[in-house]
């Protein structure tokens, strides 16, 4: 026998198709469609033609400027950027009232990881036991049961409302059951729907204090409400971002936690038992060049926030049900078109959107919110594709 017992159980994730074949319009992964910031270009390629010296040697093993960079961001932008406010100068940003984190976050309440992916991951491992069975929603990240079964951690999947918002009730009674732990993702994916801060406090006065509980917060920056005010309030809580997202990063595999530091702590630790130096040393100085130009990336995401509210009444008025989004994507379906259907022929037209072939949401598309361009190129194909 060559393999362990182990590698027979994996499923692992089937993340959104990256074909060669034909240059598709890619709106099917949530990727931003702008790229990162000028100056992050630039810091990499100084640091590339400035310091060839360090591709050679490890980087730093704590990650310790861009931990201070994002602490700093969040400070300045409320951790919400699209509702972060310009003074004047080139990154004098503020958060928006409704937004203001009242203490400072500092950079012991930060942990990063080679994309939100590995750092969940890690999170699972840290936090959730085999031995206790943790509560997620029924349709939520569709790695988090990946992980579950990597790690042999049994789930408990709580269904969602009729009108697709998260069954906190529910959730919080199966947790106080199985007392193992909560995970989700607000605003959740693939609905794009979100709890306010105040519905997740109560959530969290409900919830036993001794039990983690997760807030994926993935897409948090397209108009929802951030959970990092709770971290004073809350000792149980772990909120993990990324900068795939909002930080127009996919590609550079970074995302991070903000916890209180006992949490992050716990977090190193299993990092530091499996790969000491998960961000390389490129990662570090992009990442840290993006956090020092909040304003850049609030201006991406505020045009990303327009153009989804414009299809959004684009789908309704062609007879489709969408669901309001708080993120950069849309989820929709067109009564009497099934979702796989149209996914194809909208590739037919050369964009690609994604489809879940999950029971439940198999009527559904979720469309990532591209620029203008992309999103006309996309009004074409839906207006052919139902005609
Ligand atoms: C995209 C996404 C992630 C993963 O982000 P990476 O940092 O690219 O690994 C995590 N959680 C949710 C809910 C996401 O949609």
């Amino acid at each position: 026998m060559l393999t362990s017992n182990r590698v027979k159980n994996l499923h692992p994730y089937v993340p959104g198709e990256q074909p060669k074949d034909r240059d598709y319009i890619k709106l099917n992964a949530n990727e931003n469609p702008y790229p990162p910031s000028p100056k992050v270009q630039e810091a990499v390629l100084d640091f590339v033609k400035k310091h060839p010296e360090k591709m050679g040697l490890y980087p730093d093993p704590d990650s310790a400027e861009l931990h201070a960079a994002i602490a700093e961001m969040l400070n300045k932008t409320g951790g919400v950027l699209c509702r972060a406010v310009y003074k004047s100068g080139d990154d004098d940003i503020a958060p928006s009232p409704v937004d203001k984190i009242p203490f400072t976050v500092t950079p012991e309440m930060i942990y990063t990881g080679n994309g939100s992916d590995e750092v969940l991951s890690f999170v699972f491992y840290a936090f959730f036991d085999s031995g206790s069975t943790f509560v997620m929603p029924q349709f939520t990240y569709s790695f988090y049961p990946v992980y579950a079964g990597f790690y042999n951690i049994p789930s408990d999947c709580i269904p969602l409302n009729q009108d697709w918002t998260l069954n906190t009730e529910e959730m919080l009674a199966h947790a106080a059951k199985n007392q193992g732990g909560i995970i989700f993702a607000n605003p959740n994916a693939p609905t794009g729907l979100g709890l306010t801060r105040e519905q997740v406090r109560k959530m969290l006065l409900t919830a036993d204090k001794d039990q983690i509980f997760i807030v994926d917060e993935a897409y948090v920056d397209f108009g929802g409400e951030s959970c990092i005010p709770l971290l004073a309030e809350f000792k149980n809580l772990v909120i993990v971002r990324t900068f795939s997202k909002s930080l127009c990063g996919a590609g550079q595999r970074l995302g991070y936690i903000v916890a209180n530091p006992e949490l992050v702590n716990i977090v190193t630790t299993v990092k530091n038992s499996v790969n000491h130096f998960p961000l390389d040393a490129i990662a570090q100085v992009s990442g840290t060049a993006a956090c020092r130009n909040p304003s850049y990336y609030a201006d991406c995401a505020r045009k990303v926030v327009t153009e989804r509210e414009s299809f959004y009444n684009f789908l309704v008025d062609n007879g489709f049900y969408v669901l309001k989004s708080q993120t950069n994507f849309l989820f929709a379906k067109k009564p009497g078109l099934g979702g796989d259907e149209l996914y194809r022929r909208i590739k037919s037209s050369g964009l690609l959107i994604r489809h879940f072939n999950t029971p439940g949401i198999e009527d559904f598309v979720r469309i990532t919110i591209g620029t203008k361009s992309q999103m006309d190129e996309l009004r074409k194909a839906v207006l052919e594709a139902i005609k």
